[in-house]
Parts: C-alpha cells; sequence; structure tokens
C-alpha cells in the first residue's frame, strides 16, 4: 500500500533534508555565525530570540557567545524535539528538573514548541522582553515561503524598544540576463548532438512562471539595480507587496566584446537578496548574506524571469541575427524599463511576480 500523506508546510520543514540544505550551505551558516559569534557585546548577557529555530543552530551560536538566556521556537513537533534533544546533547539546554548531580546541564536554550504567533498563550516571555531576535526567515526570491511575516509578529510583541533584530536588512536586486543565462547553449551540443528543441520548448515554458536557478555573473548583460529594500527593524507588514519601476542599463563591456553582432539580446531578469547584519546592532562585525550571481553560490540560488521575446538593448541599430531564438520581431530599446510587482498570495507561503516591461 502506498499512501500519500499531505504534511503541509510544517510536515515539509520536519524532513532533516532540508536542514542539512541548510546547515551545509556555507554562505549562510558564515553570515549568520560571523553575526552572532563576531558580536559579543550585542550577545552577552542578552535574552534571545530565536524564530523558528528548527536544529536550534543560531540558539546554540547565541548560547556559545554568551548569551544569558535563549528561547528556541519551534513549529514543528518533530523539530522542536530535536532542537532539544541537540542543545542537551552539546550541555546547552536550560534543565528545569531538580537538581540531579553532575549530568545537569547548565545550558541556556529553552525550546518551545509552538507557532510564534501563539507563543503570547504561554507564559514563558513576557510581552517586549527580548534583547535580540534572530530568525533564517528568507524563502526563494526572499519572499517566496518567506517567514517574514512572523518575524514582524515576533518584533511587534516580544522584542524591547530599540531591541536587535538580526538580520536587519533585506534587499531585492534585479539584472537582466542573456542568452547564456538560458537552458539554450546547453541543449544546442550535447557531446556534438544538437537537442535544441529541448531547449527552445525549456525557455517557452520559462516564460510562464519563474525558475529558481543557479545564473552565472558572466551571463548579465545590464547593470545591478536595487529593486526594493526592508528596513526589518521598522517596516510594516503591508510593505512585504510592492511594485518597483525599474530601469536597466546595458553594460557597456558585453557590448564591446560582442560587436560582431552589434547586439545585446536580453532574455529576461533575474532576481536576488541580500541580508545585511549592519552596524546598527553588529557594532563589532557587520556582516552581509548575499545570494547574488557574483557571490558564491547559495541554495536559495537565484530567481529567473524570462520574457517571452528577448529585447535588443543595444543604442546600435537592433540587427536580427538568428540568436534569438523565441519569436519573431525582436524589441529595440536603449533601456530596458519594467515594472515588477510582488504580491504574497494566501498564507503568505507564496509570491506573485509579475513582469511589465515599458514603452513596447
Ligand atoms: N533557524 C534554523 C531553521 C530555519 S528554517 C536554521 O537557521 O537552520 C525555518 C524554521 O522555522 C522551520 O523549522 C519551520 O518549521 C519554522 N517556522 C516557520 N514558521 C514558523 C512560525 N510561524 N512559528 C514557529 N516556527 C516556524
Amino acid at each position: 500500500e502506498i499512501r500519500v500523506v499531505n504534511e503541509g508546510y510544517f510536515g515539509s520543514y520536519s524532513s532533516f533534508g532540508i536542514h542539512r540544505e541548510m546547515l551545509s550551505d556555507k554562505v549562510r551558516m558564515d553570515a549568520y555565525r560571523q553575526a552572532i559569534l563576531g558580536n559579543p557585546s550585542l550577545m552577552k548577557g542578552a535574552v534571545v530570540l530565536d524564530v523558528g529555530c528548527g536544529t536550534g543552530i543560531l540558539s546554540l551560536f547565541a548560547a556559545q557567545a554568551g548569551a544569558t538566556r535563549v528561547i528556541a521556537v519551534e513549529a514543528s513537533e518533530k523539530m522542536a524535539a530535536v532542537a532539544t534533544k541537540i542543545a542537551k546533547d552539546n550541555g546547552l539546554l536550560h534543565d528545569e528538573s531538580p537538581f540531579d548531580g553532575d549530568n545537569q546541564s547548565k545550558g541556556v536554550v529553552k525550546v518551545i514548541q509552538t507557532m510564534i504567533e501563539d507563543l503570547d498563550k504561554s507564559t514563558e516571555i513576557e510581552p517586549h522582553t527580548v534583547d535580540v531576535l534572530l530568525s533564517e526567515w528568507m524563502g526563494y526570491c526572499l519572499l517566496y515561503e518567506s517567514m517574514l511575516s512572523s518575524v514582524l509578529f515576533a518584533r511587534d510583541r516580544l522584542l524591547k524598544p530599540g531591541g536587535a533584530i538580526l538580520p536587519d536588512t533585506a534587499t531585492i536586486f534585479a539584472a537582466g540576463f542573456g542568452r547564456g543565462g538560458t537552458s539554450i547553449p546547453f541543449w544546442e551540443n550535447v557531446d556534438g548532438f544538437n537537442m535544441s528543441c529541448v531547449g527552445k520548448e525549456l525557455l517557452e515554458d520559462a516564460a510562464k512562471f519563474p525558475i529558481v536557478d543557479v545564473v552565472d555573473s558572466s551571463d548579465l548583460v545590464t547593470g545591478a539595480i536595487a529593486l526594493q529594500t526592508f528596513d526589518l527593524a521598522t517596516m510594516k507588514h503591508g510593505e512585504m507587496d510592492f511594485t518597483a519601476s525599474i530601469e536597466l542599463e546595458p553594460k557597456l563591456d558585453h557590448y564591446t566584446k560582442d560587436m560582431q553582432s552589434h547586439t545585446i539580446w536580453c532574455y529576461g531578469v533575474v532576481l536576488w537578496f541580500d541580508t545585511g547584519f549592519t552596524d546598527r546592532f553588529c557594532k563589532e562585525t557587520p556582516t552581509v548574506l548575499s545570494t547574488s550571481p557574483f557571490t558564491p553560490r547559495t541554495h536559495w540560488s537565484q530567481t529567473i524571469l524570462t520574457f517571452r521575446k528577448p529585447i535588443a538593448v543595444t543604442s546600435a541599430e537592433p540587427v536580427y541575427d538568428g540568436t534569438a531564438e523565441v519569436g519573431s520581431e525582436a524589441c529595440p530599446a536603449t533601456k530596458l524599463q519594467s515594472r515588477i510587482s510582488i504580491v504574497r498570495a494566501a498564507l503568505h507561503r507564496s509570491i506573485d511576480i509579475s513582469l511589465e516591461i515599458a514603452g513596447i
């Protein structure tokens, strides 16, 4: 008998594979470790709240950094039990049982199994008593399946006025990508065989929905711009949905390298994000966690929005040179103007991204 069980969101987070992926993401781990262990004046003696603790890794860092109390909140039953065991096995669990000799853990970490939204109902933590709020809440394209609204909820209820939130900034970036950023080159030559029909089909599919994949910085044909910046310490819940108008400048170095064709084709827009652990709270060691195509890859990769037709983005006369496979007419533009809207769908677990291109 085969049973398909829809475990839902917290079920999916209880599978260890996802936690292994996050714990093996060196860029992610280095940023959080540095932010927590590199800022002793922030962490020493602090009351810390870890929103969505998973295995408890951020709480363990906080305990190591000298926090006096670490409350690790996790909705998934399985992961809350795992986090408790891990903290205990590492001598960092706060043990409330009566003293039973040398085995008693003298740790500071307390794991609570609950949705952070329901924490109020327990008496575990009084409103506005937290010095430092820690969370790794970011999803693909920052906001897909993100827990940002839960983090803001915790901030408003539990953080002391002026308390620290780590990370404290988040920025979404956009840049145009060329042919190399599509699946076309790969399928054109597979051990000498032309399989480009697959590449074309994939490109047509890609124009229908965003795709999470890695884009190399050498495949960008425009400069990068910041689409939206969030200040986690001050932003309001409503600011998570936004529309941004952007103007992307063609990259001149690409143009000069590619003089034969006189035309740079832009196949779509790639999005990525950075989160900042800025010197507002991380005074000793500010850090940035970047998921950009210019820095080592992370498990977030990048998010790719493909145009239905490629666009020529040079000031030279657009000459159709046969490299722009999708659609018959290519569209000339000296600057690429687009509006990108990001709207979170039901339960804040998914986002709709729409892309409009101005002037064509
Ligand atoms: N902090 C861990 C895990 C991050 S993944 C790490 O950095 O490795 C996010 C975790 O938050 C998941 O384990 C998920 O179950 C939990 N989570 C998501 N929304 C939550 C909520 N509203 N309340 C409590 N936990 C939540």
